[in-house]
């Protein structure tokens, strides 16, 4: 943690130069001393810390400066620093002024000049200060800190991306906090510029993008070589298990994610029937520790970066970035998984990010406190979210378009639903409305057996609808049945033969390989898989043996 500051300031530069070099003398290992010979100077100084959220222990201050004097400044810098002690220096003919500071700006002291020795006349009254100080003091939160809107779709965005890959960050709800409004002010902008992005070096940028915010964060989204054994796209429980073994094997591999590792999975708050943790994981969790794992093993990840393209070139397999980019490698793995499949619900698309979401981050839980959550669907990730959002909303609401949950969902998971007593399950019900005024209000829910329609108050509608494959960018490349899922091994087949049009090898495609010798796919994206955590990771294992295979054919 950075040294709390004690801040000087006086306008007579030899006066700055001894309070400074007494207060460093007793105070330098355990604070930051900062001098500054304005009250002007002092305050740009004051703001540019509040950026960066360092902590002010005391103010001393001169009290007689031309501009702007020590009370001047005092009054200034306590807007920011409310909890920093403050000790005037004056001459004799100041007490008057600083008697009355006592009252206007709450000084805690005010000290005579000259302060010779300061063992007797500066340190004892320091010390004193310093002490009151800490006793009262809590360190400041290190780390990004985003200003938005509680309903700010973009806002929404932002925290999703840092809560995804790890990123430490705090959010400061602009309406409510007093922080936020501090920064707006430090950082000289205003609501227009919402959201707003502080780092922890104090830099800032209004209205950022992720890739914007990746690149301060210095993510990597270049790669270090031109070419490599494995390329994985995908960092979902697949490429993350592919990526893994194949670096432990020994293979050059790079793992390429457009949002943030962990994919799908990521958005699960516990995962309860992957094997070895009896009492369940969240996702979360899980691509923490398998990015951890990875990096162990030496794979190099960038993220947030899109594959758009692959195409072969000879023995190498070429991927296309979307920045244009091509990397090549001796085999690639699609682990692509598949995305949300959206509802077509009047009124739901303006209030995206603003109350409705589909697959809620996890992070925006706190949100709902004491609201009134609707969840569309009847799945095992639905009953999830229902279960997690029960913690913190008044309500939860599960709407199922079916006649029953246990047609879709596992049964230990339907147990936990029935035995708590904030989850409703409105079963033969679709929502057929949203409405707002900038953020999710109200719905409007119809019974499909009656046809009994009624609007109900939502703080937030999550839509849970089933997911599809993106892999549009696969078109021409690689067989994908009607759906887009990549078809592999013996579900390729021409007519009478095993192999697929167009296939160069002398031996029929390996389980995971698709119709191109040496692109693999593993996981959801993959034409009948199992679908699932644990699927994904095991098929994530198998492709690598399969690409060991291929790579000693080559
Ligand atoms: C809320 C929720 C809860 C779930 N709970 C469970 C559970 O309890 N148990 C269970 O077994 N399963 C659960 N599942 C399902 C499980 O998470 C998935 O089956 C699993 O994540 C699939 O893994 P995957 O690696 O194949 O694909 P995904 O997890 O979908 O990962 C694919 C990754 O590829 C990235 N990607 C896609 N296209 C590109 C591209 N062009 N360039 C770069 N990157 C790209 C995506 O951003 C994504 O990160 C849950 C799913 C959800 C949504």
């Amino acid at each position: 943690m950075p040294k709390p500051i004690l801040m000087t300031v006086d306008d007579d530069p030899e006066v700055l130069r001894a309070v400074e070099r007494d207060l460093r003398r007793q105070y330098g290992n355990r604070y930051r001393v900062m001098a500054a010979d304005s009250g002007a100077s002092a305050m740009e100084a004051v703001r540019q810390l509040k950026l960066r959220n360092d902590s002010i222990s005391l103010f001393l201050v001169d009290q007689r400066m031309p501009m702007m004097s020590g009370v001047e400044f005092l009054e200034q810098a306590i807007v920011l620093y409310p909890d920093a002690k403050r000790a005037l220096l004056t001459a004799y003919a100041d007490t008057d002024a600083a008697i009355r500071a006592i009252n206007s700006v709450q000084i805690d002291h005010y000290l005579m000049k000259p302060w010779d020795p300061p063992e007797e006349r500066l340190y004892n009254v320091v010390d004193d200060l310093l002490d009151d100080w800490q006793a009262n003091f809590s360190p400041p939160f290190e780390g990004v800190r985003v200003v938005a809107h509680r309903w700010s779709p973009a806002g929404m965005e932002i925290r999703d991306f840092l809560g995804r890959n790890f990123i430490p960050y705090q959010w400061l709800d602009v309406e409510t906090s007093d922080i936020a409004k501090q920064l707006l002010t430090t950082s000289k902008t205003d609501i227009t510029c919402l959201p707003l992005v502080v780092f922890a070096d104090g830099s800032f940028i209004p209205k950022p993008n992720v890739n914007t915010v990746a690149a301060k964060l210095n993510l990597k989204t270049k790669a270090d070589l031109p070419f490599y054994d494995l390329i994985v796209i995908g960092a979902g429980p697949a490429g993350l298990a592919a990526s893994v073994y194949g670096a432990a094997d020994g293979l050059r591999t790079l793992l390429i994610e457009r949002e943030a590792p962990g994919g799908q999975a990521g958005r699960s708050s516990r995962i309860e029937n992957y094997l070895g943790f009896p009492t369940g994981l969240s996702g979360g969790d899980l691509a923490r520790r398998a990015v951890a794992q990875a990096r162990r093993f030496g794979v190099e990840i960038l993220t947030p970066q899109e594959v758009a393209g692959l195409r072969s070139d000879g023995p190498s397999r070429v991927v296309k970035l979307a920045d244009g980019a091509e990397i090549a490698g001796r085999a690639v793995l699609v682990a692509s998984g598949i995305s949300y499949r959206t509802l077509d619900i009047p009124g739901a698309e303006k209030l995206l990010g603003a109350g409705v979401y589909y697959y809620a981050p996890m992070s925006d839980a706190i949100s709902y406190r004491d609201g009134d959550v609707y969840i569309i669907g009847g799945a095992n990730s639905a009953g999830q979210a229902a279960m997690y959002f029960s913690k913190f909303a008044r309500k939860v609401t599960m709407v199922v378009r079916g006649a029953a949950l246990s047609m879709t969902m596992s049964q230990y998971l339907e147990d936990q639903i029935t035995a708590t007593k904030n989850i409703e399950v409105l079963v033969n019900t679709n929502v057929i409305n949203v409405c707002g005024e900038g953020h999710c209000e109200s719905i409007t829910l119809r019974n499909s057996k009656t046809g009994e329609e009624r609007s109900a108050p939502a703080t937030a509608l999550l839509i849970y609808a089933g997911a599809l494959p993106r892999t549009e960018w696969l078109a021409g490349v690689v067989e994908r049945d009607q759906s887009g899922y990549v078809i592999s091994g013996q579900h390729l087949s021409s007519g009478e033969s095993r192999r697929p049009k167009g296939w160069s090898a002398s031996r029929d495609p390996y389980y995971l390989e698709t119709s191109v010798p040496g692109i693999f796919v593993a996981g959801d994206v993959r034409h009948r898989s199992a679908k699932g955590v644990t699927s994904g990771v095991g098929e994530g294992a198998m492709a690598v043996k399969l690409v060991h295979e291929y790579l000693a054919t080559l």
